[in-house]
């Protein structure tokens, strides 16, 4: 090296979609920690949104009182995947958009296309200022926030293992209301007209109803790696 600079690895996009209880977040966090890349949890940001409607008395069922208020709420969201982080106008709300309430709304306020157009926008600013790179999760990442992303994955699982984290995650949570749930908010977002959750074309689908969490992110990382080797 001409003046003894360590070599660095170049910056790489990876874009991780998928349905709930996949592993998504997990996987994606983990990779990130382990490639020294900068973490996006856009879920994160799409639940801080819908709490902020919430808190400011906006009826979740009129899409247009959504989008008028779509541009209001300020959102910062901390890219360290070993401690994200999710603020609203300067609050930390990482804990209440877990909430029961939040889940069963957000998918109603992620519909509307005013709300997605703010966030897409931040989603692609926080993308092209991380300079190692970044692991963005979603669901519709690969297919119209980052559509040059390096590399797409997309990770799948039954619906039996999906219920079964997610109701562990939940601790102890009835596993078929749980089910319930969860396929009725990825139906929801299947089916929403604006950007929905889909695969892209060029991204590699991942089953991982019968991997371990450790295994999942081998999997990524090797993909990962391959990916920058070849940049
Ligand atoms: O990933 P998580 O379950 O936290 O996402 C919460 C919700 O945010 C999803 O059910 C979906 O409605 C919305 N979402 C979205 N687009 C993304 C990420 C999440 O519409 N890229």
């Amino acid at each position: 090296m001409e003046n003894g600079a360590a070599p660095t690895a170049p910056a790489v996009i990876v874009a991780i979609d998928g349905p709930s209880g996949t592993g998504k977040s997990s996987t994606s966090k983990a990779v990130a920690a382990q490639l020294g890349l900068s973490y996006l949890d856009t879920g994160a940001q799409y639940r801080a949104i819908t709490w902020w409607m919430v808190n400011a008395g906006i009826d979740i069922d009129d899409p247009q009182a959504i989008a008028a208020a779509a541009a209001k709420p300020h959102i910062v969201s901390g890219t360290d995947p070993e401690k994200p982080t999710i603020m609203v106008d300067g609050i930390d709300v990482a804990a209440p958009i877990r909430t029961q309430e939040v889940t069963s709304q957000v998918s109603a306020v992620s519909a509307v296309p005013e709300v997605r157009a703010q966030i897409t926008e931040l989603q692609r600013s926080i993308a092209a200022s991380a300079a190692q790179g970044i692991v963005v999760e979603g669901r519709d990442i690969g297919t119209t926030v980052l559509p040059d992303a390096d590399l797409k994955i997309f990770l799948t699982a039954s619906p039996e293992a999906r219920a079964a984290r997610r109701s562990g995650e939940l601790k102890g949570a009835d596993v078929h209301s749980t089910r319930a749930a969860l396929l009725k908010r990825d139906a929801a977002d299947s089916s929403r007209k604006a950007s929905p959750l889909a695969k892209a074309d060029d991204a590699v689908e991942v089953d991982t109803s019968d991997l371990t969490l450790q295994q999942v992110i081998e999997c990524v990382v090797t993909l990962v790696e391959e990916k920058r080797a070849a940049k």
